[in-house]
């Protein structure tokens, strides 16, 4: 799509901007997705005339408006967005990233290995078409499938007009974000390079896609990937659990308290998982596609597929590292199974 400047509209009516003060300085901007989870939660920090940002929306006129309402109650007629921080570049909490630069000169905060990812995958797009293609491919979708899962991500570009980092992060930084200074941790597995912001002080985790109240945050071996985000996913959790947050604020869903028991879920979610895979593959070798057919079913939407795909392989590579499955590869075909007994 060209980059155009008419911009998707989520609703015909401009609803009431969804501001409130979660903590003292902190404040949560609900913006709307088109998605399952409908909101994104954005969190803003003031200080004087100035405000700072953690992640942006997608692109849309409504949350632009929604933001510059915000920022005007928060910092007054005068005041102006500074400093924009993202966890990752998924449409819900970057797309706005570009608009936002533009009209307001922010600075833009965006881990080194989410960098990368921004141009093949809005910009142009073609060759990543054709890498998830042979990935598909390889992972046993057949052909008339692959065709159409490849493409499946197309639609994403119109909610992201992207914009280059200011700074970009490894991890372990302290950013200031109003009157707050904040501790960057770089959570890969959702996103190769996923951040949460954690504020030692207050114990207070801003935590993007990583910790959910509700949901399993999708992770996903794909082309872009890391090689093992599982692993990588679970490691994050790790860490989280063990700065004790008093207070977690994710992206999706209401704030809550209990960080280790909800990342207890997650793992037994994901521990569950395998044994499930284990089950499926029984004495079968088999590869990627079956495994996510048996246990996701066929669905209907396209995207689901693939993500059910993704999310399948993902645990499969963690289970071959582990040495609980093999994993076979050869050109144009990798397939996993339990080990062979020892000769
Ligand atoms: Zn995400
Ligand atoms: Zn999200």
């Amino acid at each position: 799509m060209a980059d155009s400047d008419a911009l998707p509209a989520t609703t015909d009516r401009a609803p009431a901007v969804e501001l409130t003060q979660v903590t003292p300085q902190v404040f949560e901007l609900r913006l709307p997705i088109p998605w399952e989870d409908t909101h994104v939660n954005c969190f803003l920090f003031p200080d004087g005339d100035r405000v700072d940002m953690i992640d942006c929306g997608m692109r849309s006129e409504e949350s632009f408006a929604a933001i510059r309402e915000a920022v005007e109650r928060l910092a007054g007629p005068r005041g102006r967005l500074r400093r924009l921080v993202v966890t990752h570049i998924h449409p819900d909490h970057y797309g706005g990233a570009g608009q936002l630069t533009e009209r307001y000169g922010v600075e833009l905060y965006l881990h080194r290995l989410e960098v990368p990812m921004v141009h093949p995958r809005y910009l142009e797009i073609e060759q990543l078409v054709e890498e998830v293609g042979s990935h598909l491919a390889i992972h046993g979708v057949p052909q008339a499938e692959a065709e159409f899962l490849k493409n499946a991500s197309r639609g994403f570009r119109q909610f992201v007009k992207p914009a280059p980092p200011t700074l970009q992060l490894d991890g372990s930084e302290l950013v200031q974000l109003g009157r707050r200074r904040l501790r960057v941790e770089w959570t890969p597995g959702h996103s190769p390079g996923h951040v949460c912001l954690f504020d030692p002080g207050s114990r207070i985790l801003f935590a993007g896609d990583q910790l959910l109240p509700n949901n399993t945050p999708n992770i996903g071996q794909h082309p872009q990937s890391t090689p093992n985000p599982l692993d990588d996913y679970l490691a994050g959790l790790e860490r989280l659990v063990a700065l004790r947050p008093s207070l977690v604020l994710p992206g999706h869903g209401r704030p809550f308290h209990d960080a280790a028991g909800r990342a207890a879920v997650m793992v037994e979610h994901h521990r569950r998982r395998k044994d499930q895979i284990e089950e499926v593959i029984g004495d079968r070798e088999l590869d990627g596609w079956r495994v996510a057919i048996a246990i996701w079913g066929r669905r209907q939407n396209l995207h689901d597929m693939r993500m059910a795909l993704q999310e399948g392989l993902a645990h499969l590579q963690s289970m071959s590292l582990a040495g609980r499955l093999e994993k076979l590869a050869r050109p144009g075909a990798v397939t996993w199974r339990r080990p062979s007994p020892a000769a």
